[in-house]
């Protein structure tokens, strides 16, 4: 048996991650905070398939909650192997505008939220000497976008974090890598103005949205052994995006 964490899988990105671990045989553990109803949707997909989980509601932002997770996972399978930190949120303010508390929420979960994880992930795996953790970063990173100041800074931030991580991890058999998908068709991308989008699809040189499958089947191939020798490493996977 090989456990399988998924923060962030009651939809989008994190839903099409579960299913898709769960399909590799994982046993996958559906994080959420508030879409108890959706991530419950995700259990029954995996177990009318064959493969099986369990629920962990957890606010990622929170040490005390992501604790109890982990210490949870620990009882109910005494293993974790994997985890994929997906759970994040996107706020788009121009600097000049910027509410602090966008600042805060932004930093609490797409940067602190994923060392919670991580840290509390690996206590768990580093005696086993075995474990992979895939970080969900963004072309966001990397590429600049006006108005994404603070989305883009916690991505950097995963993005190098990520080759830390993985520097102090690879003695412990512990890989870390990650995926900076560019757009990819989720609620995520629903915020955004019409017009927004379509500026970004005509960036687009394949002329389409991602889907989370495909953003799945790279967190599939980076948790398998055909990597076993990779670590460090940021996947893009953007249709060729340039802005
Ligand atoms: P999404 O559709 O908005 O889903 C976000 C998921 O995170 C939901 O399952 C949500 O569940 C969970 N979540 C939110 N706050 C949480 C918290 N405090 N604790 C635990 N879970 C929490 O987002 P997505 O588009 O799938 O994005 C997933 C990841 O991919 C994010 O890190 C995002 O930055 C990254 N990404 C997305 C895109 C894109 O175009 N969509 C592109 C690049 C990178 P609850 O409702 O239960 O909170």
């Amino acid at each position: 048996m090989k456990v399988a964490i998924v923060t962030g899988a009651s939809r989008g990105i994190g839903k099409a991650c579960a299913l898709r671990l769960a399909k590799d045989g994982y046993t996958t553990v559906i994080n959420y905070s508030r879409s108890e109803e959706e991530a419950r949707k995700v259990l029954a997909e995996i177990e009318s398939e064959g493969g099986s989980g369990m629920l962990c509601r957890a606010d990622v932002s929170n040490l005390d909650e992501v604790k109890k997770m982990m210490r949870d996972v620990s009882k109910a399978y005494g293993q974790i192997d994997v985890l994929v930190n997906n759970a994040g949120i996107v706020r788009d303010e121009y600097l000049l505008m910027l509410n602090p508390d966008t600042l805060d929420r932004c930093i609490d979960l797409n940067v602190k939220g994923y060392f919670y994880c991580a840290q509390q992930a690996v206590l768990k795996m580093f005696r086993r000497k075995q474990g992979v953790v895939v970080n969900m970063s963004s072309v966001s990173g990397i590429l600049a976008l006006a108005g994404q100041s603070v989305y883009s800074a916690t991505k950097g931030a995963v993005n190098s974090m990520t080759q830390t991580m993985a520097k102090e991890l690879a003695p412990y058999g512990i890989r870390v890598n990650a995926v900076a998908p560019g757009f990819i068709e989720t609620e995520m991308l629903d915020a955004l103005p019409e017009e927004k989008k379509k500026e970004y699809l005509d960036a687009i040189p394949m002329h389409r949205l991602g889907k989370p499958e495909e953003v799945a089947g790279i967190v599939s191939m980076l948790v398998s052994d055909t990597c076993a020798y990779m670590t460090g490493q940021i996947l893009t996977l953007d249709g060729g995006i340039s802005l």
